[in-house]
């Protein structure tokens, strides 16, 4: 096992055959020296900053029926919400005030959100905050329209492939395509965005050969942002009464990926801190880099609920930031605001309304 684990940060790489032997064998004190190994490496990479990127869930609409999600548009029972762009534009505000760099906007795929209405948001937001990364997670769309808003201004997409293994994505995705998804992947790549993928633990019918091609995925297609989460079941789903994954069987992935793909942009998730009050802080010390700190008002924070008791619901974007900011420095890294800008929360922005006379 010690010479698996030192093949993993050496080498940076194992075999399906060897990671699922690993993952049957792990004992608590082998856990620990992985974590061990997993910050060092992001350490010698990124040294002690953790980055932040702020969230704005700005449609809780969604056309897809994914077996795991709250959102999903069987779920009858769901709240649904949409912010227009001046609400969208205002979170941003909000959020450069406080200091963020990297901003994600994130929904169901909503088909409101055209690639007119969505490269008009784009365009305003760079245009407002030209330092400011611009992420979306909208998920599966056209060529056309993610190079419409690549030409807009955003930088990254993030779309976790959810699972490597085409059953298990299949069973998981009512009418949707595994290969659309990993196609999706390819061609966000070719355009020129950076690329988020990643995974959920503990879905039904994982094994630990399912995780392993998760692995393996993760190394050959190198995304520059890697999400790992633990699936926690939605009362209003099919898979409501699974057993869901664990902060611990997470953790063992986020620090295997971070061996496997060292450079990775690795987020404490959210998933993460619900299920356990100090879970992303075990993250970062398990190898994670980034926090994603919610902007999206408080008014319709509940209705976005990809899975129930989700943390933060009440909680002021200022409040989030000072709150991860101390976790952050309490564990002993230093949270970055990205592109390496300092804060000056005393800047009084316009409103968005000043500008565009909305
Ligand atoms: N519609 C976008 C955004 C999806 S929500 C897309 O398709 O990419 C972001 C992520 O939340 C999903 O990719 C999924 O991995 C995760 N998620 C959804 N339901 C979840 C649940 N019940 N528990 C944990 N994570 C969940």
């Amino acid at each position: 096992m010690e010479a698996l684990l030192s093949k993993l940060s050496e080498q940076q790489e194992l075999t399906a055959e060897e990671i699922v032997w690993f993952l049957k064998n792990l004992t608590p004190e082998l856990k620990q020296q992985l974590y061990g190994r997993a910050s060092e490496v992001r350490k010698q990479y990124y040294d002690v900053s953790v980055y932040s990127r702020g969230l704005i869930e700005f449609s809780s609409y969604c056309r897809q029926d994914c077996l795991y999600c709250g959102l999903r548009r069987s779920n009858l029972n769901a709240e649904r919400y949409r912010l227009t762009e001046e609400e969208i534009l205002e979170c941003a505000v909000e959020g450069y005030k406080l200091g963020y760099r990297s901003i994600v906007l994130q929904s169901g795929e909503d088909a409101f959100y055209t690639e007119k209405v969505m490269t008009s948001i784009v365009r305003k937001l760079k245009l407002f905050f030209p330092d400011t990364a611009i992420t979306l997670s909208v998920g599966e769309r056209s060529e056309a329209f993610y190079q419409a808003l690549y030409n807009a201004g955003a930088d990254r997409y993030l779309l976790r492939h959810e699972t490597a293994s085409r059953t298990l994505y299949e069973s998981l995705h009512p009418g949707m395509s595994f290969d659309n998804r990993m196609e999706c992947l390819r061609i966000l790549r070719e355009i020129g965005y950076q690329v988020g993928a990643g995974f959920m633990v503990g879905l039904p019918g994982q094994t630990h050969r399912h995780l392993a091609e998760d692995l393996l995925f993760l190394k050959e297609f190198h995304p520059e942002m890697i999400g790992i989460g633990p699936f926690i079941p939605h009362s209003a789903t099919p898979l409501n009464g699974a057993a869901g994954g664990t902060v611990e069987d997470t953790l063992v992935m986020i620090a295997m990926a971070r061996l496997m793909v060292p450079d990775a942009l690795m987020p404490a998730t959210t998933a993460m801190g619900t299920l356990d009050p100090s879970g992303r802080e075990k993250a970062i010390q398990a190898g994670a880099n980034v926090v994603m700190p919610i902007l999206s008002p408080l008014q319709i924070r509940s209705k976005y609920a990809l899975y129930e008791q989700k943390i933060c619901m009440g909680d002021e974007p200022e409040h989030c930031r000072s709150c991860l900011e101390m976790r952050i420095a309490v564990s002993g890294y230093r949270m970055e605001f990205s592109r390496g800008i300092t804060t000056d929360l005393t800047y009084n922005y316009k409103t968005v309304s000043e500008y565009f006379h909305y």
